[in-house]
């Protein structure tokens, strides 16, 4: 086992991935940005080394910067987290080159998996079901075009580099098709650098149903259940539980196709498969190879700490359990918790913590980095917190995180927190009936009790 990780994020994961390291008596290394110098992943870390300034790319995007703390302070691996370097194969693969273990698939599976249309072609060679699209990128706006004929409208145009919902835009007929696809690729040089476009046909209201996987280096691999993360605003993921409302038998056939997904490129480590699901029929859409935000909500229900079980890994483990040993207990639900204006469009409301009340008690869990005093920088991701909840049932869970929204006290910023209690109070969610366009249909409705004027 490793005697020295450094963690190469901030916030939130930097946290969560060091009291993991603390529980398994592995020392820990914080990298910080010159405005990070008192933040809790600094402090709860044994040693900590800035590594730049408050733009990410001279900090935490600055590889060079990163290796040579690792190097410097001893590191045997790294572990990424989520956003900034986790997905990006020219810092695993430079981890690879200087003998330091990156705790993740190896720099070949990220670079397949993340050329998002490479990943397509490749799930279609092992069998599993895609939404149906392009075969790989498109090669300019004409060839787009009679494509999207074929394929029928609405079509989804897409970045083969995208993430985070940017690089997409839908088209529902041939006269929107340009501008779409012009804004898309616009954005997508932008963003990622990468112009690269792919089409799907465009689902309406999917649900978002993912698999959280394992595996190690031995052709072991296991899932942990699936999560139901349709309540999405702008594609991007809001509230999450599991397991879903899905039928047992589709449910069975989607972990299977997953199963089949990583075993087709040979997966190492944790790593998620994305799928919609539209009348019973699911597809794949892409794969995550890094731990995921709502990974705890797995955690909850199936008392296995992922972040451990990926530095088992990482460190030459065989998986400890077999598919039929994990056991699924119970309901777990966890809500974004976002310094931010929901009634000025989602605008981020950074500045200092002024007071903080977080709820506790039985299967309540508050994955966070803020403490009174602490400074939420206009920087970095919006996020400050996870509520996550576990209870026996879907509907205790409910009721949980409801209570747990109502008890939370934070001052000095304004957080969305009463927009997540307006969609756990909502008598569709309640009933399980929702899907990706959830938010959008009742904006109006859930931003009533907003107290932000
Ligand atoms: P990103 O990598 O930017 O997160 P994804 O491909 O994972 O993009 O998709 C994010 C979300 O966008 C999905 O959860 C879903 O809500 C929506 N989406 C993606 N592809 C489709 C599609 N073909 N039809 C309908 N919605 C889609």
């Amino acid at each position: 086992m490793f005697q020295k990780i450094l963690i190469a994020n901030r916030g939130e994961i930097a946290v969560r991935i060091i009291r993991s390291c603390m529980y398994m008596g592995i020392e820990t290394i914080a990298i910080y940005s010159e405005v990070d110098k008192d933040s809790l992943h600094v402090q709860l870390a044994d040693e900590a080394i800035c590594i730049g300034k408050a733009k990410s790319n001279e900090s935490y995007l600055n590889m060079e910067n990163i290796i040579t703390a690792a190097i410097n302070k001893g590191a045997e691996a790294i572990h990424p987290g989520f956003g900034f370097l986790s997905e990006n194969a020219q810092f695993a693969e430079l981890c690879e080159t200087v003998g330091i273990t990156f705790i993740g698939p190896k720099s070949k599976t990220i670079r397949q998996m993340g050329d998002k249309s490479k990943a397509r072609e490749l799930m279609i060679d092992a069998l599993v079901p895609v939404v149906p699209g392009s075969n790989g990128c498109v090669k300019d706006l004409s060839d787009a075009k009679e494509l999207a004929k074929d394929i029928g409208f609405p079509i989804l145009i897409k970045a083969s580099a995208g993430g985070g919902g940017r690089g997409m835009r839908i088209a529902y007929s041939i006269d929107e098709f340009s501008t779409a696809f012009e804004t898309a690729k616009t954005e997508a040089k932008n963003a990622f650098g990468d112009g690269s476009m792919y089409l799907e046909k465009y689902l309406e209201n999917p649900k978002h149903i993912e698999f959280q996987m394992l595996c190690d280096k031995y052709g072991n691999t296991v899932h942990l259940g699936e999560r139901d993360c349709s309540i999405q605003r702008r594609n991007q993921k809001v509230i999450e539980e599991a397991p879903s409302t899905i039928k047992p038998a589709i449910r069975e056939k989607m972990a299977q196709a997953a199963i089949k997904a990583c075993k087709s490129v040979n997966y190492e480590n944790a790593g998620t498969i994305e799928f919609l699901l539209a009348n019973d029929n699911f597809y794949f859409i892409e794969m995550n190879t890094r731990i995921q935000v709502e990974h705890p909500i797995t955690e909850m229900i199936t008392g296995i700490d992922i972040i451990k079980e990926q530095i088992k890994i990482a460190a030459g483990e065989k998986l400890s359990f077999k598919q039929k040993d994990i056991q699924f207990k119970g309901h777990s639900i966890e809500c974004r918790l976002n310094a931010e204006i929901p009634k000025h469009n989602f605008r981020p409301s950074p500045g200092v913590i002024l007071l903080l009340h977080i709820p506790s008690g039985p299967g309540v869990r508050f994955d966070s980095f803020i403490y009174p005093g602490s400074i939420i920088q206009p920087h970095y991701d919006s996020m400050i917190g996870k509520m996550i909840v576990h209870d026996n049932t879907r509907a205790e869970a409910i009721k949980k995180i409801r209570a747990t929204l109502e008890e939370l006290v934070i001052k000095g910023i304004n957080t969305n927190q009463s927009f997540l209690y307006m969609i756990i109070n909502n008598p569709n969610y309640i009933k399980g009936k929702f899907n990706t366009s959830f938010i959008d249909l009742n904006l109006e409705a859930l931003l009533e009790y907003d107290e932000y004027e």
